[in-house]
């Protein structure tokens, strides 16, 4: 039975929508509900500043800062807004916030200098880059201020202009921390705009958006390519992931059981680079379930808001939806719940924390990305059985290797089939590492420099020594 929510019927355009608590599931707020047609003005708009913005790289690092200020000054406004709507652990939208600023900052200070090119012959030729024009970013719901912010710090520091758009689920956060910019930013060079689709397909497919980066689902995400083809607009897409973590035989496995744990439940697994399958070996897999499932016993599951609260509830009811659906059919196909297995009772979108043993390998919450709270825990005999697994999928995002002999694990490691793998953690990144899903997880680059040159394009001078 999908969940009942009290989302009022949604009106004629134009009329506000229902933004909701995940942790009541009661309506708290609402969005503008802005129209496709809106988007015409705001893109000329974004146009026009950008030939200021692009103009003065000082006067954009000053700003940047200032804006990167602003945002952590804001942090006791946005934060428990933030988890209002999402339903993350307070502490955890606090630290969205500071990763915002942090990445305003690291972006502001990239520098795209010029780069001379040798080739012998007598010419002078000199590479510049150029920023691109008004760059269209779309953004889902799981780390709304942190995947905006991964969008336009790098955008905006290279001299673009954005309009960007949030998930209809999580907008209000958003759009305080736009208000907060743009008191730091000149006008019109960051736009949020809200709505329900087709606010982003239009968005997406707008003749005046020259890049459009989008994070979300890999259906939405072949959508958003679609669209932008008929402008011939560059695309980032950062899709979705099935990362597997394989722990090897000399793992020890109460040492590691905590991250391991934590690197598939942290925001209650709604995140793109979660652990979402285990792998054990044979010989330890009753221990791995149990200590996993021993975790998710006892972590204390709550509203976001609740200062103890570890774990909150998913996110939005068509995700609680999902879960429950793909771990129904997991049990169906004759998995184990070590741990949980079913919503929990009450009012909000809560699912107890999951630890899935013998689920079949064919099933859905292998075989797909499940988002959320359920971890299904798969025994290997032969290590390249595992390996082959691991890699058997369309996804490609992230991978890890768990074990006590660092270069086993690294060669191991270096076997996965993805755009980033870790030893003995997951999903850790720095702002200064580059992040690229490969397969069906993503097309192009962000973070770190790679990020910041996907939001420019090359320009080249040429000219003869003599006259
Ligand atoms: P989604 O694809 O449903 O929505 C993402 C955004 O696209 C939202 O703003 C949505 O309103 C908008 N949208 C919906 N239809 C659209 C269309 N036809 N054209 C343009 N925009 C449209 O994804 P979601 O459910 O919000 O987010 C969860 C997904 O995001 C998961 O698959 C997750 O793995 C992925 N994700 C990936 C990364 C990454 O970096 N690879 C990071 C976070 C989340």
């Amino acid at each position: 039975m999908p969940t009942p929510q009290p989302r009022r019927t949604p009106g004629p355009r134009g009329e506000p929508f229902a933004v909701l608590d995940p942790a009541t599931g009661e309506a708290f707020d609402e969005a503008p509900d802005q129209r496709p047609d809106e988007l015409d003005a705001i893109v000329d708009r974004a146009h026009d500043a950008w030939r200021d913005w692009r103009a003065d790289p000082v006067a954009r690092t000053t700003a940047l800062f200032a804006a990167a200020d602003a945002v952590e000054a804001a942090g006791a406004d946005l934060a428990p807004l933030l988890t209002r709507e999402q339903g993350k652990p307070l502490a955890e939208s606090y630290a969205e916030i500071a990763r915002t600023a942090a990445r305003l900052r690291y972006f502001a200070e990239l520098d795209p200098a010029p780069q001379p090119i040798t080739d012998g012959r007598p010419v002078r030729t000199e590479l510049r880059w150029r920023p691109l024009g008004p760059v269209a970013a779309i953004v889902p719901w799981n780390f709304p201020l942190q995947l905006a912010s991964a969008k336009f710090a790098p955008a905006l520091a290279a001299g673009n202009t954005m309009v960007l758009k949030p998930s209809p689920f999580t907008p209000l956060a958003t759009r305080v921390l736009g208000s907060v910019l743009s008191a730091a930013l000149p006008q019109d060079v960051l736009t949020i705009v809200t709505g329900r689709e087709p606010l982003g397909a239009r968005l997406a497919s707008h003749p005046g958006i020259r890049h459009v980066t989008f994070t979300g689902s890999i259906a939405t995400g072949r959508a958003v390519a679609k669209g932008a083809a008929a402008s011939l607009a560059r695309v980032t897409l950062e899709l979705g992931g099935n990362d597997a973590a394989i722990l090897l035989e000399d793992v020890e496995v109460e040492r590691i059981a905590d991250r391991l744990f934590w690197a598939a439940f942290r925001n209650c697994g709604q995140v793109c680079m979660a652990v979402k399958r285990v792998y054990a070996p044979a010989r330890l897999y009753s221990q791995v379930v149990e200590a996993l499932a021993e975790r998710a016993k006892t972590v204390v599951v709550g509203p976001g808001i609740d200062p103890g609260t570890q774990l909150g509830p998913v996110s939005n009811a068509p995700q609680l939806d999902r879960v429950e659906r793909c771990t129904a059919q997991a049990l169906a196909d004759g998995a184990r719940a070590a741990a949980g297995g079913h919503r929990l009772e009450g009012p909000g979108y809560f699912f107890a924390p999951t630890i899935l043993a013998d689920a079949p390998s064919g099933s859905p919450v292998v075989t797909e990305e499940q988002f959320g709270p359920v971890l299904p825990v798969l025994p290997y005999g032969r290590l390249d059985e595992a390996v082959e697994a691991a890699n058997g999928t369309g996804f490609g995002l992230g991978g890890s290797v768990w074990g006590t002999d660092l270069d086993r694990a690294e060669a191991v490691a270096d076997r996965l089939e993805c755009g980033t793998a870790w030893i003995n953690h997951h999903a850790e990144l720095s702002l200064a590492q580059p992040f690229a899903g490969i397969k069906d997880s993503g097309v192009g680059v962000a973070g770190g420099p790679w990020g910041f040159y996907g939001n420019l394009r090359p320009f080249v001078v040429h000219r003869p020594e003599e006259a």
